[in-house]
C-alpha cells in the first residue's frame, strides 16, 4: 500500500472516537445524545432522537416489538463530526428490558460515558453495564446530569462511585451552587467559570479566571456560593485524586463532569474534554495477535445481528465493528468461519435518523451489513485471510424459562428455530439432565419476547414459556459430577456443547454448593 494511503488511514484513525453511553433509564441518555448530535449538526432539531424513542417513527424499519412498545430493542449507532473528529455513539437500550445485545455492543466501544442522575446516584442498570466495561478495562467518563435539580452532594456521589463501583474519580469541573441555586460550574483544568444565564438558563457565559479564589467569581456568584466553592475545591486539591491519564486509560479513575443535558449546560465542555481524553480506535486481540487499526488490511468482527428490521423483507442486519484498514463498498473479504470470499456490496451506516449507504469507512466505525443468513455473532471478516478475533464474551444468564412447543407436529421447525436463535445469540439453551426439558436462559426479559416473536414469525411455531425460579447459572468443572447433589433449590443442566451447568434459585444455594464441592470449579460463563 502506498505511503499516502497509510497516512490517510492514520489520520482517519486519529480523528475517530467510538463510545457507548451507559446509564439507568431516565438519567437523560436520550437528551444527552441529542445534544451531542446537535453540536455535530447531525440532526437539525431537538426532538429527533426522542421522536424515534417515542415510536413516532413512520417507516417500518424497526422490529414490530419495538414499535409496539416504543423502545429501542436493539442498539444502533449514531455518527457525527465535531471539530475535526468523527464520533460514533453506540446506543444501548435505556429500557429496563435490556438484553445480551446491550452487553455485546459495549465490546465495540473503545470507551464509555457513564451518565448519572444527580438525585439518584448509581442505579441498578448502570452497575451492570459498568461491570461489563470494567472487565474490559476501557476508560470510563462520568457525566452527572440534572444539576438544575435538587440532588445529592458531589462528594457523596464520588463516594458512591468508589463504594458501589470500586472506581476512583477526579472531578474535571465542580458545581457552583446546586438545584435552584445552581449558577454554573468551575472548570478545574481550564480555570474558567461557566455561568448559567437568563431565567431559562439558555445562555452560558464563560469567564477565564486566575484560579478558584479569583474575586471575579465572588462578583459573579455571590459571597456564599464562592466560599462554598473554595472550601470544596481546597478539599479536593488536598485530599482528592490527582488527574492521572494512565489510570484513566486503564479504567481505574473516572473523570467526572457535572452538567444539565436538557439545558445544554456543561455538554460542550464535556464533549471537548472527552474528545481530548478518550482513546482513538484501539487494537483488538485475534488469533494472529493484536490487530492494530492502522494495519492496512481491512478486518472487523460482527457483534450484533438485528433481525427483521424490515418485516416485509425479513432482512437481517449484521453490525460490524471495523478493527483495521479501510472499508470500501463492494470490496471482497474473507468470511473466515465460512471459509469463503464475500462481496460487501450493500453496507449501511446508521446515522441519526436515516440509513445511508456507506462508500468507505475506517477503524472505529460500525457498518451494518445486509445478512442473508450467513453471519453469526462473533464472526470475523478480513482481507488477511485467517484472522479470527477473540470470540465475543457470553454473559451469565439470570432469567430462565422452560420452553415447550404448543403443536407437537411442529417439532422439527421448533428445533431448527431454537438451534438458529441460539447460534445467533438471541437466547442460551440448556437441557435438564434428569427429564430432558429445554430451558432458556437470558439476561433480560425482552430476549424471551424476541424469541417468542421470532419463533412464530420466522419458523411458524407457537411456543409456551414457563418462568423458572432460577437466578444464577454456573458452569461446573469437576471430575465427578453427581446430579443428586443438585436437587435442592438448584438443578443440573447441560449447555448446547454438553458442558455441565448448575442453575441456582438463590445465592445461598449457590454458596452452599460451592462449599460442599471444594474441588469443583464454578464459572459464570462457558469455559
Ligand atoms: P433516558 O431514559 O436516559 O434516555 O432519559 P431521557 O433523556 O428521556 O430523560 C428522562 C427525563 O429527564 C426527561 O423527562 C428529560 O426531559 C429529563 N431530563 C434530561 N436531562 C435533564 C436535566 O439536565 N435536567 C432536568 N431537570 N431534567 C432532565
Amino acid at each position: 500500500m502506498s505511503k499516502t494511503m497509510d497516512n490517510q488511514l492514520q489520520q482517519e484513525v486519529d480523528k475517530r472516537r467510538t463510545f457507548a453511553i451507559i446509564s439507568h433509564p431516565d438519567a437523560g441518555k436520550t437528551t444527552l445524545t441529542e445534544k451531542l448530535l446537535l453540536f455535530g449538526g447531525a440532526i437539525r432539531e431537538a426532538g429527533t432522537v426522542k421522536a424515534r424513542k417515542a415510536s413516532k417513527h413512520a417507516t417500518s424499519d424497526w422490529m414490530e416489538i419495538e414499535k409496539q412498545r416504543g423502545i429501542s430493542v436493539t442498539s444502533s449507532v449514531m455518527q457525527f463530526d465535531y471539530k475535526g473528529h468523527r464520533i460514533n455513539i453506540l446506543d444501548t437500550p435505556g429500557h429496563q428490558d435490556f438484553s445480551e445485545d446491550t452487553y455485546r455492543t459495549l465490546t465495540a466501544a473503545d470507551s464509555a460515558v457513564m451518565l448519572i442522575d444527580v438525585a439518584k446516584g448509581v442505579e441498578a442498570q448502570t452497575i451492570k453495564l459498568f461491570q461489563v466495561c470494567a472487565k474490559r478495562g476501557i476508560p470510563i467518563f462520568t457525566f452527572i446530569n440534572k444539576l438544575d435539580r435538587e440532588g445529592r452532594s458531589p462528594f457523596d456521589l464520588m463516594e458512591e462511585l468508589e463504594q458501589v463501583l470500586g472506581i476512583r474519580s477526579v472531578p474535571m469541573n465542580w458545581p457552583i451552587g446546586t438545584g435552584r441555586d445552581l449558577c454554573g460550574v468551575y472548570d478545574r483544568t481550564l480555570n474558567q467559570v461557566e455561568l448559567f444565564q437568563g431565567d431559562d438558563h439558555s445562555t452560558i457565559q464563560v469567564q477565564k479566571v486566575e484560579d478558584y479564589n479569583d474575586p471575579v467569581i465572588r462578583e459573579m456568584a455571590g459571597e456564599f456560593l464562592h466560599d462554598q466553592l473554595c472550601q470544596d475545591l481546597e478539599l479536593l486539591d488536598v485530599a482528592g485524586d490527582p488527574f492521572d491519564m494512565e489510570k484513566v486509560q486503564r479504567g481505574e479513575l473516572t473523570p467526572v463532569f457535572f452538567g444539565s443535558a436538557i439545558n445544554n449546560f456543561g455538554v460542550q465542555t464535556f464533549l471537548e474534554n472527552f474528545l481530548k481524553l478518550a482513546p482513538k480506535p484501539e487494537p483488538r486481540k485475534s488469533t494472529a495477535g493484536l490487530i492494530e487499526p492502522t494495519d492496512e488490511k481491512f478486518s472487523g468482527y460482527i457483534f450484533k445481528i438485528q433481525a427483521n428490521m424490515n418485516p416485509a423483507h425479513r432482512d437481517r442486519i449484521a453490525f460490524l465493528r471495523i478493527v483495521s484498514g479501510k472499508f470500501q463498498r463492494g470490496m471482497s473479504v474473507k468470511h473466515v468461519r465460512a471459509g469463503k470470499e464475500i462481496k460487501l456490496s450493500q453496507p449501511q451506516q446508521f446515522l441519526a435518523q436515516d440509513r445511508d449507504i456507506v462508500q468507505e469507512a475506517f477503524p472505529g466505525d460500525i457498518i451494518g451489513l445486509f445478512d442473508p443468513g450467513i453471519f453469526r455473532i462473533g464472526d470475523s471478516l478480513s482481507q488477511a485471510s485467517e484472522i479470527v478475533f477473540d470470540e465475543l464474551p457470553t454473559f451469565s444468564p439470570e432469567i430462565f424459562a422452560k420452553v415447550t412447543v404448543k403443536n407437537a407436529l411442529k417439532h422439527k421447525q421448533y428445533q431448527k428455530g431454537i438451534d438458529q436463535l441460539t447460534e445467533e445469540g438471541t437466547i442460551q439453551v440448556f437441557n435438564t439432565v434428569s427429564f430432558d426439558d429445554t430451558l432458556l436462559g437470558v439476561v433480560g426479559q425482552l430476549q424471551f419476547e424476541v424469541f417468542e416473536y421470532r419463533m412464530k414469525g420466522e419458523y411458524g411455531v407457537d411456543v409456551q414459556l414457563q418462568r423458572m425460579p432460577y437466578q444464577f447459572a454456573r458452569w461446573i468443572i469437576d471430575d465427578n459430577i453427581d446430579p443428586s447433589k443438585f436437587r435442592i433449590n438448584s438443578t443440573l443442566v447441560k449447555d448446547k456443547k454438553g458442558n455441565y451447568v448448575v442453575l441456582f434459585e438463590n445465592e445461598y444455594a449457590m454458596r452452599t454448593a460451592m462449599e460442599k464441592n471444594p474441588t469443583a470449579k464454578f464459572l459464570e460463563t462457558a469455559p
